[in-house]
């Protein structure tokens, strides 16, 4: 159900041990004189509730004592667990500028995750009610935007006695920002990195949320970090933090490549390309997938290497430059 991890005598991981969704973010907690802070919130109720007023009470405090919550992006399965945490405490909110609108409107959360053109190119997701779905497993997760103080890029944010310094990577979600800590070489990767175990649906992305290349100059970002430990959202991640991010960067690559190998066979549309991308079971559980091949679609038509005609995509002049050597040259 959940691990608590010591990190240091000031700081603990509470790692959710189930992956798929609707899964809890993790949460890192750090101690300070003044009581705790929260770096994301999870789920609002539920299993998150549960484990957090437990986790809270084992390292001596209770939910009163959170007087900080800081969040990595937006998503409903980060932020719900604020309002969680507004029934005892009044803590302060930090959230990226680029995440602000959509933890406060679920129309705009609505098009960071399945945006309008992925339902015309996806019609079995047309009258998709993915906002009902967000509200069944995450809770009443819509911020109170009036409450929400901006965390920007480039800002050191001093947490207790570590200094972050945040690093935006677009890609996932448009406000996306990762916490690092050069003194003791620690980042907490939100939904960046792909982590263990397996049934972990990321790396997830969508256009509204970056795409494909801000994905992938996100992850070249945090490969010059020094890291000796990474703290993911969902999972956990072990070993050489190089490995970690070239596996989450090689399943952006073979995706592309798969799409290009489809459509050298012939058209092909966006929901024939995601039973090729995808397991059945991921996109019963997830029907946003689509906005991810949605996303890798968007980029070859940019690029004029693929075409679109109503709901099916071609390759252009045959062409299928790999994704490595397209990157490099944008
Ligand atoms: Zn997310």
């Amino acid at each position: 159900m959940y691990r608590l991890e010591t990190i240091a005598e000031d700081s603990f991981f509470i790692q959710f041990t189930n992956v798929a969704w609707p899964a809890s973010a993790n949460i890192l907690v750090i101690v300070d004189d003044d009581g705790l802070n929260l770096v994301d919130a999870g789920l609002n109720g539920g299993e998150t509730a549960i484990v957090l007023e437990k986790c809270v009470a084992e390292l001596g405090f209770g939910l009163a004592d959170i007087h900080s919550i800081y969040l990595t992006h937006g998503h409903t399965d980060h932020v719900g667990g604020v309002n969680f945490v507004k029934r005892f405490a009044a803590p302060r909110v930090f959230i990226p500028p680029g995440s602000m609108a959509e933890a406060c409107d679920p129309k705009v959360q609505e098009n960071a995750v399945l945006p309008d053109f992925v339902r015309t190119i996806a019609p079995r997701l047309e009258h998709y009610d993915i906002l009902d779905n967000f509200r069944r497993s995450c809770g009443d997760w819509v911020l109170d935007g009036e409450e929400l103080e901006p965390l920007e890029e480039g800002l050191e944010v001093a947490i207790g006695r570590y200094r972050f310094c945040l690093y935006h990577t677009p890609g996932h979600d448009a406000g996306l920002t990762v916490f690092h800590e050069p003194d003791r070489r620690i980042l907490v990767t939100g939904d960046l990195l792909r982590a263990s175990p397996p049934g972990n649906s990321l790396p997830w992305y969508s256009s509204s949320g970056g795409g494909v290349v801000p994905y992938l100059e996100s992850l070249e970002r945090v490969a010059k970090l020094e890291v000796e430990r990474a703290f993911p959202a969902h999972g956990a991640l072990n070993g050489d933090f190089a490995v970690q991010v070239e596996k989450t960067r090689g399943f952006l690559v073979r995706r592309e490549e798969r799409i290009l190998e489809e459509l050298s066979q012939g058209p092909r549309t966006c929901e024939q390309l995601d039973v090729l991308l995808y397991s059945p079971m991921a996109l019963e559980v997830c029907p946003w997938y689509s906005s991810t091949t949605e996303a890798h679609l968007a980029r070859l038509v940019e690029q004029g290497r693929v075409a679109r005609e109503e709901l099916e995509y071609r390759l252009e002049n045959g062409a299928s430059r790999p994704l490595q050597q397209g990157a490099a040259d944008d």
